[in-house]
């Protein structure tokens, strides 16, 4: 299992400490916020970044340089522009595919029907590398109901597994933020993204 430390308004000296004590995978939303910090952290070569936030199609190119992982890809014109920029530019990345298991208005990414329907598509991307979902419940679930959104999100990736689409592997799971990971863990995750219980409350 992966810990993503999640830094976005974390400052670089506390960036710096987790990494001492450490840490090598780091979560951050936005691309702006991102290059600032990675141009304040240019003497640590091996962290592995992880963009959880949602993504511009304007900024794709951006992600790309900054970004090993992203999690947060939610529609299909975004990873065909994705795909062929990764393409032109070179790069590789480790990507997971954003689903909403339940309605959220408040979230990005695919509804689970909307999903299934774009795999063949998905499966002609060539160079992006799609290795699971990510999955973010809507607000106010108890922990039972919790436990079957994460449960419902491995089985849909089992479900996907199952189609033998060579360019999608469901490996991944990225699953889990402070208040509920104890349960995304027992239901599978293999990634979880923690701020709060590392780096204390953010402000705003
Ligand atoms: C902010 C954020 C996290 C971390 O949230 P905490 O509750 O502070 O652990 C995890 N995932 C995403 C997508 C986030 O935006």
């Amino acid at each position: 299992m992966r810990l993503i430390a999640v830094t976005k308004q974390v400052p670089t000296d506390a960036i710096r400490e987790a990494y001492d004590a450490g840490i090598r995978d780091f979560g951050e939303s936005k691309i702006q916020e991102t290059a600032e910090k990675q141009s304040q952290l240019q003497d640590l070569p091996d962290i592995n970044w992880h963009l959880i936030g949602h993504l511009q199609t304007n900024k794709a190119a951006k992600a790309l340089e900054q970004f090993q992982w992203i999690h947060s890809l939610d529609n299909l014109k975004l990873a065909t522009r994705l795909d062929r920029l990764a393409g032109e530019l070179s790069f590789s990345p480790q990507v997971c595919l954003q689903v909403k298991i339940l309605p959220d208005a408040d979230k990005y990414g695919w509804s689970v029907p909307e999903l299934l329907a774009d795999l063949p598509e998905l499966n002609k991307c060539q160079q992006i590398k799609i290795q699971g979902l990510m999955a973010i419940p809507p607000r106010g679930l108890d922990d039972s109901q919790l436990l079957d959104f994460f449960n419902s999100t491995r089985e849909l990736a089992d479900k996907i597994n199952q189609q033998n689409l060579p360019q999608i592997s469901m490996q991944q799971l990225s699953m889990g933020m402070s208040g509920d990971y104890h349960l995304a863990i027992q239901a599978g995750a293999t990634m979880i993204r923690l701020g709060t219980t590392i780096f204390g409350s953010r402000i705003g």
